[in-house]
């Protein structure tokens, strides 16, 4: 593998603001936020994409980012009984690019954890396909036959 940033982050080489560490994954501040409080969570173990990723590993880095969103969405009190600080969510956005067609920058996988709040002017804008309409049967019997060699 040549150099990979979230490798030097795992390996506390490069700096981070991390935020959870366990054995198998690492939950850190994303440098460029979309909106404040945005995280990214990744394996320990390196993978460039979803073909090379432990499905354990997928596994866990979604129950953290499940966790990491209940925190985001958390509004409770600190021990003095105030308001905790830091960022708030009203909702929560995960996601996870794989392949530079799908917007992947970073070529060890990652899935973002992204706060949102009313308002912040994120968003993902699909288009839904409407010049012609799919034949939906036709594509769900294609891809079920490819899931037999994967
Ligand atoms: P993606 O486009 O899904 O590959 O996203 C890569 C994400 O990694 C972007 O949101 C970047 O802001 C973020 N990123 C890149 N380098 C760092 C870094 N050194 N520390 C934290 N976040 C980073
Ligand atoms: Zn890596």
């Amino acid at each position: 593998m040549s150099h990979c940033i979230f490798c030097a982050i795992i390996a506390r080489e490069a700096e981070a603001s991390i935020v959870y560490e366990d054995e198998h994954t690492v939950a850190f501040m994303d440098i460029r936020p979309f909106t404040p409080g945005h995280l990214l969570v990744v394996p320990k173990r390196h993978a460039a994409g979803l073909s090379q990723l432990d499905p354990q590993d997928g596994g866990r880095i979604f129950a953290v980012g499940q966790r990491l969103a209940a925190a985001l969405r958390d509004s409770g009190t600190d021990a003095a009984g105030m308001p905790a600080d830091g960022p708030r969510a009203d909702g929560v956005n995960l996601f996870l690019a794989d392949g530079a067609v799908a917007g992947q920058e970073v070529f060890h996988v990652h899935l973002h954890v992204i706060p949102r709040t009313t308002g912040d002017g994120f968003g993902l804008r699909g288009r839904p396909v409407t010049a012609r309409r799919p034949d939906l049967d036709y594509l769900a019997g294609a891809l079920r036959r490819r899931l037999d060699s994967v």
